[in-house]
């Protein structure tokens, strides 16, 4: 038996299951403080005999093996979260070994191992939704380094009608300042769902995720790419960013088709808790 987590802002799930991907059981536990959200989680798992567990987080975290931090939540703007040391928390009431890495990391773990790029030995996984993060695994591993890599806060090129200030905090109109849900809602007044029939509001995002597709498949040669999260359950963007993916590039690449380069998650909403299955089996 094995134990998943997946850490949100929002929501933790939590499951067990096996490395497969058949979950035994599973909840939704909102996120509060650690005291109050680790209890949930802590007496849930204590119903099992675990073996190992894997944990897809929300960031930045420490993924740095050598760092004194390992295993932390580092300096994330949910302030009561600052510093948690993650993964000791659940080495101390289950003694067992935990997997640990991004939320969108564990999500390319498991779209590459039984979701869309099954079969492959790498793939991106990219999440557009209240923010924008992208997991890899290239030649079979979990793309980390010094940290974890952070591809939803490139620079991309603006549009010249848009006028939007961008919402990131850190860099205004990086690609998720620009291109992410909120400034969606901020740019056009009203929430995505709600800006179905505005072509144009569909047509901007796939101008901005194709630049970052553009780099991404530049630098990591990623075999397949797999765009997810609330944004992208818009159709239109697909065939926005299949109109200029290609202008971008300029034939300098030759890919794939892009209906089958570039795919929803063959997962659905359970990527990044079947991905922490089996991160938990990796771990064993
Ligand atoms: P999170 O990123 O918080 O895990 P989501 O991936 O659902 O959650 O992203 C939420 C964002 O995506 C919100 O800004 C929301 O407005 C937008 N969103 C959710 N569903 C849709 C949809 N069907 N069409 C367009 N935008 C959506
Ligand atoms: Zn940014």
């Amino acid at each position: 038996m094995l134990g998943a987590i997946e850490a949100g802002g929002t929501k933790f799930v939590c499951a067990v299951g096996d490395e497969y991907g058949q979950f035994h059981d599973r909840i939704q536990i909102p996120t509060t403080v650690p005291e109050e959200t680790m209890g949930q989680v802590l007496e849930f798992f204590q119903q099992y005999s675990l073996e190992a567990i894997g944990i897809g987080s929300f960031g930045p975290i420490d993924v740095n093996r050598e760092s004194s931090t390992y295993g932390y939540i580092t300096s994330t703007p949910k302030v009561a979260w600052r510093n948690y040391p993650f993964v000791q928390a659940l080495k101390e009431a289950f003694n067992v070994p935990v997997g640990f890495t991004t939320d969108v990391n564990a999500a390319a773990l498991g779209e590459m191992t039984l979701g869309a790029a099954k079969g492959l030995d790498s793939c991106l996984y990219i999440t557009v939704g209240t923010g924008i993060g992208a997991g890899a695994v290239v030649q079979g591993k979990l793309l980390e380094g010094l940290s974890h890599p952070e591809m939803g806060h490139i620079l991309v090129r603006r549009h010249e009608d848009d006028r939007y200030k961008g919402k990131c905090p850190y860099h205004h109109d990086c690609l998720e300042g620009l291109a992410a849900g909120p400034a969606i809602e901020e740019r056009w007044g009203d929430k995505g769902v709600n800006l179905v029939t505005r072509p144009e509001v569909w047509d901007l995002e796939g101008y901005y995720i194709a630049q970052a597709l553009m780099q991404y498949i530049l630098i990591l040669s990623p075999k397949r790419i797999i765009l997810g999260g609330g944004v992208a359950k818009q159709e239109q963007v697909f065939s926005a960013v299949s109109k200029y993916l290609p202008e971008l590039l300029n034939d300098y690449l030759v890919l794939p088709g892009l209906a089958e380069y570039i795919v929803g998650p063959g997962l659905g909403d359970n990527a990044g808790i079947t991905g922490a299955l089996i991160l938990a089996k990796q771990a064993l």
